[in-house]
């Protein structure tokens, strides 16, 4: 889901295939993975089933705002993502009109009625409609761009305003739709590689509005140009010269802290109107690019994700020089679990991690069935607890499409 304009950095090949049964695992067995369609009741996706499946099963986002979904009657998109094996929905949510809570509620009942958990799945600091209503709390970036970085419009989560909006909307939801969970999806202040991009100033950075910089201010304690810190070379604040080091090192905590705040409030709303619901917190995985980038580029600390926001459920996002390799093979994900499993499990016993995988957001991505039922395999046998994707109808799993031919685009 996530676009970042980077180089794809290297190239891996897929890994051998062999099925090993362990207790509490459900693996498909080579002839019924080779099945195009299980009987009724049999799995097909490789996962953990320790937690009894449901928001912690194999997890299928569906963006409601595509015109596929008002084509294919839900009752039938339910009976085939539940065919193959899926346990949970994600629900996707940009505060479009199409995700609006009684359409929402709509997808939740029909899903759940195939014996799907619908989860509600956020992409915070987007929301389509208070973007639109509201100017003065969208962000602002480096150079100008209105805060828009590819799909997504960005408003600022250091505007009380904002957050409070925006939670009213997460409590509506949460009430009408009655999820088993929520997951929190890249929630961050863009963008990738920081302040500079090929020497230049990075015109998808964000966030240097007044809020932000008020509170940056508060932070150091004293005046600062920001703009200069970031951008101009000659300016006494600016963040390469090596007595601006701490200075900079204020700036990315304060938005390390800003984005904790939000996911914090987001996480107390949805628990204020169901105590139980399962809160699934998704990740990028920059271990195979820079491990830890995240926190100076976007504001992820990962630590601190874990053991402030104390999710039910981690998932690693497959980070974008990965999900764009047309080759990539399903046993990448080892390297995630190498890089960050034992380290979360120490810092949270207990908590459930997935993997995740972009199957269709662009040509190179769209994966074969077999590709995507191997991926589960390889997120067993790496030690996560099951696989999740992005999404349904840019998926083979989807094809074929009764209908005719979906353009893919958002209404
Ligand atoms: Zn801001």
């Amino acid at each position: 889901m996530i676009w970042l304009s980077a180089a794809v950095s290297r190239v891996r090949v897929a890994t051998g295939i062999g099925l090993a049964c362990l207790p509490g695992l459900v693996l498909p067995s080579p002839a019924r993975a080779a099945a195009p369609a299980a009987a009724e009741g049999q799995p097909v996706l490789a996962y953990d089933t320790s937690r009894g499946g449901g928001a912690y099963g194999p997890s299928m986002a569906v963006d409601p705002c595509f015109a596929y979904y008002r084509r294919v009657p839900l009752a039938e998109v339910a009976r085939r993502i539940r065919q193959q094996g899926f346990t949970c929905v994600h629900l996707v949510d940009y505060g479009a009109e199409g995700s609006r809570p009684e359409e929402l509620k709509r997808f939740a009942e029909a899903f759940r009625a195939e014996g799907l958990s619908p989860v509600l799945c956020l992409y915070p600091g987007t929301h389509s409609r208070l973007y639109r209503q509201h100017p003065e709390w969208r962000q602002r970036m480096l150079t100008g761009i209105d805060g828009r970085c590819d799909w997504r419009t960005w408003l600022c989560p250091n505007r009380p305003e904002f957050v409070a909006a925006y939670c009213d909307h997460v409590r509506e939801q949460m009430s009408t739709g009655g999820f088993d969970g929520v997951q929190l999806a890249e929630i961050w202040f863009e963008n990738w590689g920081g302040p500079l991009r090929s020497g230049k100033p990075n015109p998808h950075y964000a966030c240097v509005c007044s809020a932000c910089v008020a509170r940056f201010k508060n932070k150091a304690g004293r005046e600062v140009d920001v703009r200069g810190m970031l951008t101009e070379p000659e300016s006494r604040w600016y963040f390469k010269k090596p007595e601006n080091a701490a200075l900079y090192g204020q700036w990315v905590e304060m938005r390390v802290e800003t984005i904790q705040d939000f996911g914090r409030a987001i996480i107390n709303t949805v628990r204020a109107v169901q105590p139980k619901a399962c809160i699934k917190v998704m990740y990028m995985a920059d271990a195979r690019v820079e491990l830890d980038g995240g926190r100076e580029y976007l504001g992820n600390d990962l630590d601190r994700m874990v053991t402030e926001w104390q999710p039910n459920v981690l998932t690693f996002e497959d980070a974008w020089q990965d999900w764009l390799q047309g080759g990539l093979g399903a046993g990448f994900v080892a390297e995630y679990a190498r890089a960050y499993k034992t380290r979360v499990e120490k810092l949270r016993p207990g908590l459930f991690i997935m993997s995740h995988a972009d199957i269709g957001s662009r040509p190179e991505s769209k994966r074969s069935v077999e590709w995507i039922r191997q991926f589960a395999v390889e997120t067993v046998r790496a030690g996560f607890g099951a696989p999740a994707f992005y999404e349904w109808h840019v998926s083979r799993l989807a094809e074929p499409d009764p209908a005719p031919p979906p353009p893919s685009h958002r209404e």
